[in-house]
């Protein structure tokens, strides 16, 4: 398979074409980000690497990082999550409110706001320190301790979270949060401002590739099982309300988030990631979209 070559052609057609998409900057500091970064890169089970661009510059992976999150809490607590949090694509923006009152403040599923938010509250149930138990279990999946949040992200989201602690506020009153509000929005706004390079991102992600378990270390990082049914919701969920577009255009389970990274798994062959801040209409990576479709589609590495 001649990934390298796949991946330097579509990078280049695309990066000269024009980009229609817009930085996000309703959380300020994202909107320094230069708009014309670009970075891709792809993990194998093998431990071969393909790459191109900025692959190795930090940026904020934002909800990319609900992922981990919710292999932590699911690793914790087993099934009995579900009964905080729905397996259904919602259909709508990542941050919507709508549906929360109709469904008596349970989350349609973990990889939009709201769920992560209840996966956070999850998270500060079970640890005494779930920040550093969330750094912990991504320095494990990818091999690599140095991986923090970003302090100047953090504070920039907290001036604005505006619409998720209407979230928080809303589920609490259903009884869906444990913990005290201040403490749910903080774990969870960090959770957002991780900040990994295309390459860290890729190569934390290849236990999703390898039924949970951590490839390099040997590690089973979760079960086969809950790896299978995450990959699933990543399918269904993961792309707020364009889910079934990239279902369609590119076949992969992935995640996006608003940094303009995302991440996408072949099941028994790669993890890719990448990163291009200018973000689509429904908040996914313009370019990400356009090169994960012909990627799958040129190299046919889609799983369906
Ligand atoms: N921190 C962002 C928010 O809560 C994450 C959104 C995203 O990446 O989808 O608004």
């Amino acid at each position: 398979m001649k990934f390298q070559e796949r991946i330097t052609q579509i990078a280049e057609e695309l990066l000269s074409a024009e980009n229609p998409g817009k930085v996000a900057t309703y959380i300020p500091e994202l909107g320094k980000v230069d708009p014309n970064k670009f970075g891709v890169h792809l993990t194998t089970l093998g431990d071969t690497h393909y790459y191109y661009g900025h692959s190795c510059e930090k940026f904020s992976i934002q909800s990319v990082a609900k992922v981990f999150g919710l292999a932590l809490a699911y690793r914790e607590l087993g099934e009995s999550i579900w009964t905080r949090v729905g397996v259904e694509p919602s259909g709508a923006s990542f941050s919507s409110i709508v549906q929360l009152e109709t469904n008596e403040g349970i989350p349609r599923n973990p990889l939009i706001n709201a769920g992560a938010i209840v996966i956070c509250d999850i998270l500060i149930s079970i640890f005494e320190n779930p920040k550093q138990a969330l750094l912990d279990f991504i320095h494990s999946a990818s091999g690599n301790p140095a991986i923090t949040y970003n302090s100047v992200i953090v504070a920039s989201e907290k001036e604005t979270s505006y619409t998720n602690s209407a979230l928080v506020n809303l589920m609490k009153s259903f009884g869906n949060i444990h913990n005290a509000i201040d403490e749910v929005m903080d774990v969870y706004i960090h959770l957002c401002a991780i900040e990994m390079t295309c390459k860290e991102l890729s190569r934390a992600f290849i236990f999703l590739a390898a039924h949970g378990k951590n490839p390099c270390t040997q590690e089973q990082i979760i079960t086969a099982s809950q790896s299978k049914r995450i990959l699933a919701i990543m399918q269904l969920c993961g792309f707020y309300d364009e889910a079934g577009e990239f279902a369609f255009r590119v076949g992969l389970p992935g995640k996006s988030g608003v940094g303009g990274g995302i991440i996408a798994i072949l099941p028994n062959q790669y993890s890719i990631a990448l990163w291009s801040p200018k973000l689509n209409k429904k908040g996914n990576s313009y370019i990400g979209m356009q090169f994960l479709e012909r990627f799958t589609t040129e190299t046919d590495t889609s799983i369906f």
